[in-house]
């Protein structure tokens, strides 16, 4: 996925203040998504809860784009061209359809429901997605995790995995990235982070064991769920704070509900997103931008991809407004 905003701004994005001591409650704020067109003539819409202005972080994940179900002859499907990233890995995720990605490692790859799809683009690489012909509705996130500092210029790399459904009481997750309930990844990340599916069964409350050095975010992509108690809407994410050892979430209908929950330790480093770069200065970004005009060896090419690559927007005039997340509440 690119971030296709004709004038994305530049995020500063704090080191999170979240140090706090176990607590017995735990804090949930509740973050709306806006709708983003990803561009192309029919303009299909995502919805992005991260980053935000209450918001930038969660652990190390940046970047959180829900789109679908969709019917595709509707919103023409999924075509982001080649674009650049640096500093990231990219999560794909789906819940329905298929989509084809082809990057400049040379990977050609489907992503499925079910399966993860994890693209390390480090010091630089490239790559294009686009929903197969055969995919008639279109249901899935994207996700973002910043790199840390030591880590920012690694190499290339795509990791594709299947993680095995883990069946708790209640619920039936799919862990693709870190721990939990007794199912784990495999898959390199280069800080301590969490993802999974989780398909709550109707009436269903499932306490979930948890570390209490990270923070999470709880996004719903079906029916509406209480996240330790706090009402959390279709499309909503919440954000747990960090110092809870359980978090239990619950299923108040007579429907399945699904979420993706995300985790990790508060990023401790301030981190600068533009575009599709992360960096850590707004001299990084002008010359991660630079390069990709350039048509850089750093972000290599796409093949296969029928169409042009996508065009850096304009560099913000402004200056850079810094933005941290908020501190916490007491
Ligand atoms: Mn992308």
């Amino acid at each position: 996925m690119s971030n296709v905003e004709t004038r994305p701004a530049e995020l500063r994005c704090g080191a999170s203040p979240d140090g706090t001591a176990p607590t017995r409650t735990p804090r949930v704020e509740v973050l709306q998504a806006r709708d983003v067109p990803l561009g192309g003539p029919r303009a299909m819409t995502v919805r992005r809860t991260l980053p935000q202005r209450a918001r930038t972080l969660i652990g190390a994940w940046c970047f959180a784009d829900h789109y679908g179900p969709d019917d595709v002859t509707r919103t023409g499907g999924m075509d982001v061209a080649p674009h650049p990233h640096t500093g990231l890995q990219t999560v794909s995720w789906l819940f329905g359809g298929e989509i084809e990605h082809r990057d400049s490692l040379g990977t050609h790859a489907l992503v499925r429901p079910g399966e993860l799809n994890l693209m390390t683009g480090g010091h630089g690489i490239s790559h294009s997605e686009v929903s197969t012909p055969q995919t008639t509705v279109l249901h899935g996130v994207q996700l973002w995790v910043a790199l840390p500092g030591e880590h920012r210029a690694t190499g290339r790399a795509f990791a594709h995995h299947v993680p095995r459904p883990v069946r708790v009481d209640g619920a039936e997750l799919r862990v693709f990235l870190g721990s939990l309930a007794g199912g784990t990844s495999p898959v390199r990340t280069f800080t301590p982070l969490l993802g999974a599916e989780i398909t709550l069964d109707p009436r269903a409350v499932v306490p979930l064991a948890v570390d209490p050095a990270f923070e999470h975010g709880v996004l719903v992509d079906r029916g509406e769920l209480r996240v330790a108690g706090t009402p959390l809407q279709r499309t909503r994410l919440g954000h747990v704070h960090p110092g809870i050892t359980t978090l239990t979430l619950a299923n108040d209908s007579g429907e399945p509900a699904r979420a993706v929950l995300l985790g990790g330790p508060p990023f401790p480093e301030e981190i600068v997103m533009w575009w599709n770069f992360v960096g850590r200065s707004h001299e990084d970004i002008v010359r991660a931008r630079a390069d990709w005009e350039a048509h850089s060896d750093r972000f290599g090419a796409v093949r296969g991809y029928a169409g042009d690559r996508l065009p850096a927007p304009a560099l913000p005039h402004v200056t850079i407004t810094p933005r941290r997340n908020p501190p916490p509440r007491p």
